[in-house]
């Protein structure tokens, strides 16, 4: 079951360089979820081929422009598309004002319903709960209300042994049942469930930690993450400008990596200031060899 994560914008505050601003897909099995919406995420969709109608939530983590300046014309676009099915947007105290404003001074009525949930930045929220996953906020450190977002599996269904295949004629129902781990009896027979299946693959959790200065309280809610989104907006040489705009420098992000233990970092939200980015790579990598440059239009599995 495909869990990844798609970068569509990795640039911090302005279009540069050909990168744009913040914005990520999120693909849990067979869910697609938009994370951030930066200026231009409608044509970076179509340039990596994702359909736009595949969202049904979209997740904002605070209001600085380059994370949710393209949220209008999404929604503006479902709307002119005839769109049915409602849209679940997530984001911070506020942001409903600003879509409500735009929609009234437009005359616009969406043809569909727009349900708007009030992110508290300050707080952890489960967002969304299925059988397969969960999806929560947590809170980051920014010059204003920013939340990060965490991206869950849930432990799956066991698997069949593949051993055991050519003798499984057992109903549909049965196999289910061994399957959930419970043991059966057919044909008075005992089935027991470790002997006909296997462990569920391990669930896999993801954390895009948005906008924020360097935050040790950060572990806590991140803690055993398989794969982080670390902004790195700053190298080292800025660690001072980094403070002040409450950003990151590529070395804090390495060492946010290492220090939870994950299997891979991702930096992005490149300053503008950067037309090459392997040298940030390269001052995380002294850290933490395990981080990859957050790439437009790379897919990064989980
Ligand atoms: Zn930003
Ligand atoms: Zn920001």
């Amino acid at each position: 079951m495909p869990f990844e994560v798609t970068i569509l914008g990795n640039n911090s505050a302005i279009p540069a360089h050909g990168r744009h601003p913040t914005s990520q897909v999120v693909q849990i099995h067979e869910h697609f979820f938009l994370v951030d919406c930066g200026e231009g995420t409608q044509m970076q969709l179509a340039k990596y081929k994702i359909r736009k109608n595949k969202f049904d939530h979209i997740f904002i983590s605070h209001l600085h422009g380059d994370h949710y300046f393209g949220l209008i014309g999404l929604i503006t676009s479902y709307h002119l598309m005839h769109r049915e099915r409602p849209l679940h947007v997530h984001g911070p105290k506020g942001l409903l004002d600003i879509i409500n404003l735009q929609l009234a001074v437009s005359n616009t009525t969406l043809y569909y319903e727009l349900i708007f949930h009030e992110v508290k930045s300050e707080l952890v929220n489960v967002l969304l709960e299925t059988d397969e996953y969960s999806i929560s906020s947590f809170p980051v450190k920014h010059r204003i209300p920013t939340h990060g977002f965490l991206f869950k599996e849930k432990i799956g269904l066991r698997k069949i042994n593949p051993d055991k295949i050519s003798e499984l004629n057992f109903p549909f129902q049965i196999i289910a049942e061994l399957k959930k781990g419970n043991d059966c009896e057919w044909e008075g027979k005992l089935l027991k469930s470790n002997e006909w299946t296997l462990p569920p693959v391990a669930p896999h959790s993801y954390a895009f930690c948005a906008d924020t200065v360097y935050h040790e309280e950060l572990k806590q809610y991140i803690a055993g993450c398989d794969v982080i989104y670390h902004e790195a907006t700053f190298m080292e040489e800025s660690s001072e400008r980094a403070i002040i705009t409450f950003h990151s420098t590529a070395r804090q992000a390495a060492a946010m990596g290492k220090a939870i233990g994950v299997k891979k970092l991702l930096i992005g939200h490149f300053s503008a200031k950067y037309d090459n980015l392997l040298p940030l790579l390269a001052e995380a990598k002294e850290i933490f060899s395990e981080t990859e440059l957050a790439i437009e239009g790379q897919v990064f599995s989980i």
